[in-house]
């Protein structure tokens, strides 16, 4: 094995990023503004205002700078987890035989087990700044509820998580971990909302969804003073915060001399793949690479391989503004995969934008072959990775193998966004055989898509 180039590249803390890198900065064409569903016209500064902290809003609406600076006190939690090693994947490269170089970005070091602390520990950095006494959230999976609980801890923030009641009970240890950074954990729907109330008489002994555990959260944060409703993916300041996975990404690559061909991604809402991705294609976008940029989403909520783009809710109770982006409409419901993490009708409406500009491609891949690359990864590199990541290892293995079969010495990236240690009724499925695997039929597709809005004409 050649090994000029060190198994794990880790930064210094003095090589931390000091600043985020803003892809918008350097796109041809913005993604369209938010619209308000009611009038059909842009949505005013101090509507996005009354739902997020005012600098988010702030990295929400900036289309010029490419850095922003990271606060001091951000940068010191930075330091617990980050940098993140970037590991030359020299197991995999074996493995599989191939010409291709392997490297990915680990972002499971750290006890919420995935990239979601980089935008949670901003955002509830940001809500302390304002002065504001708490947050509100909504967790599907779990993993964006137990990193922002870690972040609100670290900064004195008062965090209620309304967690969808399916995965309350199928997940109690996820639920705990929260509890001991000091969440309040509520099972959705709950009898503390309007919105609650409502879903409970209609339907006694739901399970609960995400579009009815956001309509909680929201509702909690607007009737609360000092309290604003945080998310995990999708906005452009979350692809912002996470695009210190991309700036470390590419110092530790640019230390030896490494020029990547592709760079692969999982893409749920799209913050991970676009924080990977966004300071190699800002030079992309100016013509000083050409990298081969790849999203991969799960076949059974294909909203880049599949979707309509079009103004859409961003939650399916549709309380929020409408967004352009890829989707496959606010009321598509997925088939219950064990990717919890990438079920999400919609698209971030910068990965929307740039896809449709042809400046990335997107894949997707059936949940039985992410399992098949996921366990194959855990033997020879010994991480055992989640299921949401596991999909842009296979996807890096197929290029891989497509090397193999050309000859090709590509120079592959890819994002390994989490571990998998909450995800063991998944691996057990796959272990025992009983895993299967779902794509929405055209019939499926048609109703998701039947509930796109409408946009009411803007006079
Ligand atoms: C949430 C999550 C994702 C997907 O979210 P993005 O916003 O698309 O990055 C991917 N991997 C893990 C481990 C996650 O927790």
């Amino acid at each position: 094995m050649d090994r000029t180039i060190p198994y794990k590249i880790y930064l210094s803390e003095e090589e931390l990023p000091r600043a985020w890198y803003n892809v918008k900065a350097h796109m041809k064409r913005q993604h369209p503004p938010f619209l308000d569903p009611k009038t059909g016209k842009p949505c005013p500064r101090e509507a996005l205002e009354r739902v997020f902290c005012s600098e988010c809003v702030d990295q929400e609406l900036n289309e010029t700078d490419e850095r922003i600076a990271i606060p001091e006190e951000i940068l010191s939690f930075y330091r617990m987890f980050r940098p993140s090693p970037l590991v030359r994947a020299y197991f995999l490269e074996r493995m599989l035989d191939t010409p291709a170089e392997i490297y990915y970005k680990f972002e499971g070091n750290n006890t919420s087990g995935s990239h979601k602390l980089n935008s949670a520990a901003a955002q509830a950095y940001y809500a302390k700044k304002q002065g504001l006494a708490g947050v509100t959230t909504e967790t599907g999976a779990g993993q964006w509820g137990t990193a922002l609980a870690m972040a609100a801890a670290f900064f004195g923030l008062k965090l209620d998580v309304f967690m969808v009641k399916v995965s309350y009970e199928q997940k109690p240890f996820r639920k705990e971990v929260m509890r001991t950074y000091g969440a309040n954990v509520i099972p959705s729907p709950s009898d503390t909302t309007e919105a609650g109330r409502r879903i409970l008489k209609a339907f006694p002994g739901t399970g609960g969804s995400l579009g009815c555990a956001i309509a909680e959260a929201v509702e909690t944060a607007q009737n609360r003073e000092s309290c604003r409703y945080v998310l995990g993916s999708v906005l452009d300041h979350v692809l912002l915060h996470q695009s210190v996975i991309g700036l470390e990404a590419k110092a530790a690559l640019e230390k030896y001399g490494v020029d990547v061909d592709m760079v692969i991604g999982c893409m749920g809402g799209g913050s991970n793949f676009g924080g990977l991705i966004a300071p190699f294609m800002g030079e992309k976008l100016m013509g000083r690479n050409d990298i081969e940029f790849v999203g991969v989403e799960p076949a059974s909520c294909p909203s880049l391989t599949r979707g309509k783009y079009a103004y859409d809710y961003c939650d399916s109770a549709q309380m929020t503004p409408l967004a352009k982006m890829y989707t496959l409409g606010c009321g598509f419901m997925p088939s219950p995969t064990h990717s919890g993490g990438l079920r999400y009708h919609g698209m971030s409406p910068v990965i929307s934008q740039l896809y449709a500009d042809g400046y990335l491609r997107a894949v997707a891949v059936e949940q039985k072959r992410v399992f098949d690359a996921a366990v194959a990864f855990a033997r020879c590199e010994g991480i055992l990775p989640a299921p949401e990541s596991a999909h842009a290892i296979c996807a890096a293995m197929d290029e891989a193998l497509a090397c193999k079969r050309t000859g090709k010495k590509k120079r592959i990236l890819f994002g390994l966004t989490g571990t998998g240690y909450f995800d063991m009724t998944a691996y057990k499925q796959y272990n025992d055989g009983t895993m299967s695997d779902s794509s929405p039929t055209e019939e499926e597709l048609e109703r998701g898509f039947a509930s796109i809005p409408r946009v009411p004409a803007a006079d």
